[in-house]
């Protein structure tokens, strides 16, 4: 049947990634034709890595600032930063951090700020919410918020990724959010044919492809720390770029996501990053899918990403990972993914995770 659906693309204006970048913002602020009163939110650790200098920087143009620090960043909390950013009023908010800091960045957008641009500077290489328009807050555990408009501009400053002091643990968990996307692809195929949801093979297309390309190079990059953070980033956002033009959450959000949301709600005190998690979701879920694990998990090993339940940091007991496992079809009852309406049986959870060697 033909159809005449409309689809609206928000992406970003300007990405700019490389080496001692930041001196390019004030003509990135400039170009937005804007008054510029601008509000720096940033956290307690990357103040001063990337804060300051993102404060020196404009400074030194004469472009007004002030900056708010994030301690906490779940849902519970969000609200007093909501209130800070309506008291200053700016034009534009600039994210300098990790995860945790774009993502209530973008949630002051979403709490009807939608007039203030948003500028990303990450400071590490967490996950694809750097340039995407969606929002996930712990509440207590990762939870999908909404959406927001993406950021206008990113700039990804390699310097200053390379600081980061977890700099190998976290690029492996940029590679485990992005390997997401093998089972996430996947699961919008599947929907699409299952309950014709809505599918764009032109994007699925290209995030096939840019996966590929991906996972050739990853392993390769992964011997130079600054090619790595390089490699990393632009998949992270390529993925999150393509979220928004598709306007569809499922471009990076499947059955994998929804079992790290499950396993952190487990298990919500354990230190694991949201990469590492979805790095044993793609794996449990490719299986399932019928596709080869083996290969996924041939390219977290190379990556240093965790492939086993006892290559995290925190000890997670295996029980924790099947019930996670049963519950997750719960956890986004909306999307239909391969774990279908009722989920899997506990049985079914044990052989999935050891016949994968998620559990030994
Ligand atoms: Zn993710």
């Amino acid at each position: 049947m033909p159809t005449t659906e409309i689809l609206e693309s928000v992406v970003p204006r300007s990405i700019i990634i490389g080496k001692s970048i930041l001196y390019k913002l004030p003509n990135v602020i400039h170009s937005l034709g804007k008054q510029p009163k601008v509000l720096i939110i940033t956290g307690t650790h990357t103040k001063s890595v990337a804060g300051e200098p993102v404060y020196s920087v404009l400074s030194s143009q004469k472009i007004e600032s002030e900056m708010i620090i994030v301690e906490n960043s779940s849902l519970e909390s969000a609200d007093i930063y909501v209130d800070q950013v309506k008291q200053y009023k700016p034009d534009i908010l600039i994210s300098v951090g990790g995860g945790g800091i774009i993502d209530i960045s973008k949630y002051c957008l979403f709490k009807n700020l939608h007039k203030i641009e948003l500028i990303s500077i990450p400071t590490a290489t967490p996950h694809d919410g750097i340039a995407s328009p969606f929002i996930f807050l712990d509440d207590p555990t990762e939870k999908f918020i909404g959406e927001c408009r993406p950021p206008v501009a990113i700039l990804a400053d390699v310097d200053i990724i390379l600081q980061h002091p977890d700099l190998l643990r976290y690029l492996a968990a940029g590679v485990g959010d992005t390997i997401g996307k093998i089972t996430a692809i996947w699961d919008w195929k599947y929907a699409w044919r299952i309950k014709s949801v809505k599918f764009s093979r032109f994007v699925g297309g290209v995030l096939e492809n840019a996966d590929t390309l991906f996972q050739n190079q990853v392993s390769q990059a992964l011997l130079d720390p600054e090619h790595a953070v390089q490699v990393v980033i632009k998949a992270l956002l390529i993925a999150g770029v393509l979220m928004g033009t598709s306007n569809d959450i499922r471009v990076g959000y499947g059955s994998e996501h929804m079992i790290s949301a499950a396993l952190h709600s487990e298990t919500p005190d354990a230190k694991i990053l949201h990469g590492e998690r979805i790095a044993l979701g793609t794996i449990l879920m490719a299986h399932l899918q019928g596709q080869n694990h083996n290969h996924v998990v041939e390219i977290l090993s190379k990556a240093g990403c965790p492939t086993n339940l006892s290559d995290l940091e925190d000890e997670i007991p295996p029980e924790a990972l099947i019930t996670a496992l049963v519950k997750a079809h719960k956890i986004n009852p909306k999307m239909y993914t391969i774990l279908g309406k009722t989920g899997l049986t506990e049985a079914a959870a044990w052989n999935l995770a050891t016949e994968t060697g998620v559990i030994d």
